[in-house]
């Protein structure tokens, strides 16, 4: 990275221009534009990049691995020029052409890697791992199409297929030189060779090419530049006349066709699995690309597989990458001819798994004939993973027949994938203090008896770098210029702002900042939605994934209750609000898209009331993304973190929001119990169950919310208003919600997310945010403590600890 260059910036970004599209810059769209300065900061960081890996070979560093499904990483022009410090120089180019950063950066498609918190992390970890410099690569699918674009058409979510590559992708490398062979189905056939050992080949299988195609990772100001890898398929021969010699003609197409759906589209659920045939091909095609890639590269430097595990560490995102277990055991026995014993060692003193929820429906188990039918070998090595494993539970445990039961990784037709992690990793951790608290104390208690040592809790975290010094411009350039620019690289150093809570001004500097904040989401909604939105109101904020147990039902239905109130009684006192939704349902979650329909419905009647004068607004934003979601967290004055408590392992938007200055409203679930102990309880709005008292009543097959409803008018009006034509002329349109409420439904017990026995104690609450919101100065003084305290919340801090406890790596020096 060479001294910036105004005259080489623009010459570079022309010549793009002119070789790409035949066009001088004056006649270039904005899209051409951006074309051309996003290939020109790319050409920017590819000495570095290059710098980088050499130095990694150099100095022989460890690495890490980080498998994931899932790379939310959103736009990545604004993020590199941030982390190029060139945000300055770039925009004051732009503006002599004649445009303006912004939006340019706005011509970029998101990268919708992933669903939503768990893609996201890997997303802020990759940012921290480069600017903390250490060596790491993240592995992942080149989904054709990412999360689908929600469009909201009549109130009900639409999904439009995310062709995010039609206009390319001018940060990817294609790497056919690092291409390598996956195989599916077929038969194992057992040879004895000329030594005498037994050897496993797979016959008569389909096989496809994995392409890495690798996007750079710019460190925060420090030339490293680690590489995010995802793996597209190719078919491996195009039709040769051979094939259709030997009658393989439908082969031949199988394989070309195999190639064609592998990495198609992104599976949109969010903590739910499908259980899809071709979700299992996508795990076991990425995992095979990256680790056979990895074993290799460690080979090209090392005499030695046996020390494996001194240079290399695989990290296991949730169980969706936990074929990497058998896989390396599969290189090791028949690549590198290893015997079982040294070839666990080795694995399992490699791989290490990160639990990311408790919630059964998302506990991934594939039936044993169709994994075994798709991954023969791989099959046969987790069926003596969990004969030796079983030997191993008998001999600990004789007389307990019953964890057999729980713990073997083949069991009633299944392969567990969590207990074959658990089993084959030298790590098991949660994602924040109560979560791992959960597994160790209920969920996983068998494994946590039996293992100790493997569990450890690594709270997660969220890069600054994104989501205030990019995201948040105004408020990133007043800290600095308080405390000075430490804290984009230790934000712990935000501490230094607790004086200036006690200072006037500078209460009312912060407070300016979010003013203009919610001018710009305001201006934002104007053109989307179409709505006018009053700054001066309370910006009550709930945007994440649509699940059942995150509860924005709880929140409309707090909204139909003050509506309510408003409607017989208008005079009463009360501060405007403005309620803001952002929200994908996945596209077979009927319940979750009812709740769209109805947060839309309610926002129909409620908006065009003019007897309330707007007092109250509701606005859905569409496609909440990685690029909305940065203007929205800047605005937001409460930050809604509901969920029923023990169900969100941690959350990472309640971190977002806090770095931010928004007031929490939440449950003591995930890792807003972390953020009351940082912030003070003083300065968060809590309320309802406990994880214990939920899973206490869990115990005993639930509660009854049919007394509650009856015996509380306000909750069974709004209930009732569900199904009584008041926001719907089709009265069956929300009864499934109503039903959920009250009746349950096919074993599931009625109300099982606990909203109305959580109800009243949220509607109190929410009513103690209107009093402390009326109380300008003490709301700012919470206000900017939640910024000033939010520093245990960096994913550089995550990362450390992961690095320190886990991955054991050094820091490169370039
Ligand atoms: C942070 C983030 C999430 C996760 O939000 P939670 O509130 O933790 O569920 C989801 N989507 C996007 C776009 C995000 O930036």
């Amino acid at each position: 990275m060479q001294e910036f260059d105004k005259k080489e910036f623009i010459k570079n970004v022309e010549e793009y221009i002119g070789v790409f599209f035949r066009r001088p810059i004056e006649d270039a769209t904005k899209q051409q534009v951006y074309q051309g300065v996003a290939y020109t900061v790319k050409n920017m960081i590819i000495d570095d990049w290059l710098e980088t890996h050499k130095a990694y070979e150099e100095q022989d560093l460890k690495t890490v691995y980080y498998l994931s499904m899932e790379f939310l990483v959103g736009r990545a022009l604004g993020n590199m020029i941030t982390n190029l410090k060139a945000d300055s120089s770039i925009r004051e180019v732009l503006e002599e052409l004649g445009y303006d950063l912004e939006n340019i950066e706005d011509e970029e498609p998101d990268a919708a890697l992933g669903n939503g918190g768990l893609g996201r992390l890997a997303a802020c970890f990759l940012d921290s791992l480069s600017t903390l410099g250490y060596p790491a690569y993240g592995c992942g699918i080149r989904y054709k199409y990412g999360m689908f674009e929600q469009r909201i058409e009549n109130g009900y979510q639409v999904e439009v297929p995310d062709n995010w590559l039609k206009n390319g992708n001018p940060f990817e490398i294609k790497r056919s030189e690092y291409a390598t062979t996956i195989k599916f189905g077929g038969y194992v056939r057992m040879i004895r060779d000329e030594f005498g050992n037994d050897r496993f080949i797979q016959e008569d299988y389909q096989s496809v090419r994995a392409i890495p195609y690798d996007m750079p990772i710019l460190g925060y100001g420090n030339h490293v530049v680690n590489t995010l890898r995802i793996w597209d398929a190719e078919a491996i021969d195009t039709f040769n006349l051979d094939s259709f010699d030997k009658g393989e003609y439908q082969k031949a197409v199988e394989q070309q066709n195999l190639a064609r759906t592998i990495c198609e589209v992104l599976y949109p659920n969010d903590n739910h699995i499908a259980g899809k045939e071709l979700r299992l091909k996508q795990q076991y095609f990425f995992v095979s690309a990256s680790i056979q890639r990895a074993v290799a590269k460690y080979m090209e430097a090392h005499e030695d597989i046996h020390k494996l595990y001194e240079k290399v560490v695989f990290q296991l995102n949730d169980t969706h990458p936990t074929v990497t277990v058998p896989e390396l055991m599969r290189i090791l026995l028949d690549d590198y001819y290893l015997g079982w014993e040294e070839a666990w060692e080795i694995t399992s003193k490699t791989c290490a798994y990160t639990n990311h929820t408790i919630m059964s429906e998302a506990l991934e188990k594939w039936p044993i004939d169709l994994f075994k039918k798709l991954l023969p070998r791989i099959y046969q090595i987790v069926e003596e993973i969990n004969r030796r494993f079983i030997m191993q539970i008998l001999s600990e445990y004789p007389s307990e027949a019953k964890k057999i039961e729980k713990m073997a990784i083949l069991y009633d037709g299944q392969v567990r994938m969590a207990n074959l992690a658990i089993v084959g990793s030298f790590s098991v951790n949660g994602v924040a203090k109560l979560h791992t608290e959960i597994l160790m104390k209920q969920e996983l208690k068998d494994f946590y008896e039996m293992f100790p040592w493997k569990f450890n809790n690594k709270t997660n975290g969220i890069t600054q770098r994104r989501f205030l010094l990019h995201g948040n411009p105004l408020l990133a350039s007043w800290i600095t210029g308080k405390i000075g620019d430490g804290w984009i690289t230790d934000l712990s150093q935000m501490e230094k702002l607790l004086p200036y809570i006690e200072d006037e001004q500078s209460r009312k500097e912060f407070m300016e900042i979010k003013y203009k904040n919610k001018v710009r989401l305001a201006a934002y909604i104007k053109e989307k939605n179409g709505i006018i939105v009053n700054p001066d109101s309370i910006f009550d904020v709930q945007v994440k994934r649509l699940h059942e147990y995150k509860r924005q039902l709880l929140n409309i239905l707090h909204v139909m209750y003050l509506y309510n109130q408003l409607k017989s009684n208008p005079e009463m006192e009360f501060y405007p609000r403005t309620f803001i939704f952002g929200a994908k349902a996945s596209a077979g979650y009927e319940r979750a898209k009812a709740i769209i329909k109805l947060i839309n419905s309610v926002a129909e009647v409620v908006n065009n009331d003019e007897t309330i004068q707007d007092k109250i607004k509701i606005i859905f934003i569409e496609n909440y993304r990685v690029s909305n979601a940065e203007i929205i967290f800047a605005a937001a004055d409460v930050s809604e973190q509901i969920s029923t408590a023990s169900k969100e392992a941690s959350g990472t938007g309640n971190m977002k929001f806090m770095l931010n200055g928004a007031l929490t409203l939440g449950t003591l679930d995930g890792a807003n119990v972390e953020i009351v102990e940082e912030a003070g309880a003083e300065n968060v709005f809590l309320f309802g169950l406990h994880s214990d008292e939920v899973i206490e009543y869990e115990q005993h097959g639930g509660y009854s919310p049919r007394e509650l409803y009856n015996s509380d008018k306000d909750m069974k009006r709004v209930v009732d208003q569900l199904v009584d034509g008041t926001y719907s002329t089709d009265k069956s349109l929300f009864a499934t919600l109503y039903d959920s409420l009250l009746a349950g439904r096919g074993g599931e017990p009625a109300d099982r997310y606990f909203i109305l026995k959580d109800f009243k104690s949220y509607l109190e609450a929410q009513k103690e945010v209107e009093k402390a919101y009326l109380k300008k100065e003490s709301w700012a003084r919470a206000a900017m403590r939640n910024t000033a305290k939010c520093g245990k919340f960096s994913s550089d801090r995550t990362i450390e600890e992961y690095v320190r406890d886990i991955w054991h790596l050094n820091k490169v020096h370039l």
